[in-house]
């Protein structure tokens, strides 16, 4: 199948920047936002074309990036899809959402791929995300060039709900590694160690990770927590991977532990906080600031 439109649904932090880079690629890009100005103001910057929903979901691809299955369910549920169309969902949604919408998809000629991005707003914006698929294998071969416009790993992990099912642990990996930095941290300080210095040497060493490299420096060092992915989303994730957990009938402690803190956070935290501010739960605790 020759892509001639794509479609992108839902301009949020990720959508924005994600559909900005399909106009380089293709030649009929539509966009659409639940708030319609956002759609407007992206179609004079990036040459989209903002259209109403009913005529987005007659594009070839189309993209949607919410905030959580059921909002794309909703959406699904109130439009009449091209037949013929694939459904890309970069939402991080949950799995057993994305193997009903699949199902129900089929029976209208449409391909319903579970589509989940990594790499922040910044991999977004440099179209450098990695994409974890779920869903037929043909309808991933067919979207691929559509994927290929945002992201650079791409990757087929299994049927529906599996890219969504790696999307939750990924998430719950990096809440492991936020809280332990956490904790972590106000130890060494509660000891008088320098902090800059201590995270210069974990960082070459065995304890390194995406969170003490790039999110304890770039976030809570310097006092920053810029809202790019903001914390409720992220207990979303991790409540998704809890479930994944129960529905195995597993014992993951240590998953369940990160949950408790990581939902504990975000019933603290102020509106609008990035996942960054799980760190401020830890320094109430402590009495210590982490910079
Ligand atoms: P944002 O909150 O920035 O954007 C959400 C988008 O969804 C907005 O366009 C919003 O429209 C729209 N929306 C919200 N509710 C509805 C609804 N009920 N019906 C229709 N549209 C709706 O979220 P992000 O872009 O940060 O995240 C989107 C998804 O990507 C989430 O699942 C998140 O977990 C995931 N993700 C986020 C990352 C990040 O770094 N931010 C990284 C990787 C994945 P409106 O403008 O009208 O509010």
């Amino acid at each position: 199948m020759t892509i001639s439109s794509v479609a992108f649904l839902g301009l949020g932090a990720m959508g924005y920047r994600m559909a900005a880079h399909l106009p380089k690629h293709f030649e009929q890009v539509f966009v659409w936002n639940r708030t319609e100005e956002k759609a407007k103001q992206h179609a004079q910057t990036y040459a989209t074309q903002a259209v109403s929903l009913e005529q987005a979901v007659q594009a070839d691809i189309i993209f949607s990036c919410l905030p959580t299955s059921q909002d794309v369910e909703n959406l699904i549920n109130s439009v009449k899809i091209k037949s013929g169309a694939i459904w890309v969902d970069c939402t991080s949604g949950v799995p057993a959402s994305a193997q009903q919408l699949a199902a129900q998809l089929k029976q209208q000629g449409v391909d319903y791929l579970d589509a989940p991005v990594s790499g922040q707003t910044v991999g977004a914006e440099n179209a450098t995300l990695t994409v974890m698929v779920g869903g037929d294998t043909a309808a991933f071969e067919r979207a691929l060039p559509a994927m290929q416009a945002v992201g650079k790993l791409i990757k087929h992990v299994g049927e529906s709900g599996a890219g969504f099912a790696v999307k939750a642990v990924n998430n719950m990996l990096m809440a492991v590694h936020l809280c332990a930095a956490c904790e972590g941290a106000t130890t060494l300080k509660a000891h008088g160690v320098n902090l800059t210095e201590a995270f210069e040497c974990i960082n070459a060493s065995s304890g390194q990770s995406t969170v003490t490299s790039n999110i304890v420096p770039n976030r809570i060092f310097n006092r920053s927590f810029p809202l790019t992915f903001a914390l409720p989303l992220l207990a979303k994730d991790t409540g998704i991977a809890v479930d994944l957990v129960r529905e195995a009938k597993l014992a993951a402690p240590v998953i369940g532990l990160s949950q408790s803190l990581i939902q504990a956070a975000n019933a603290l935290a102020e509106e609008n906080s990035d996942f960054s501010t799980v760190a401020k739960m830890y320094e109430s605790w402590s009495k210590i600031t982490i910079e």
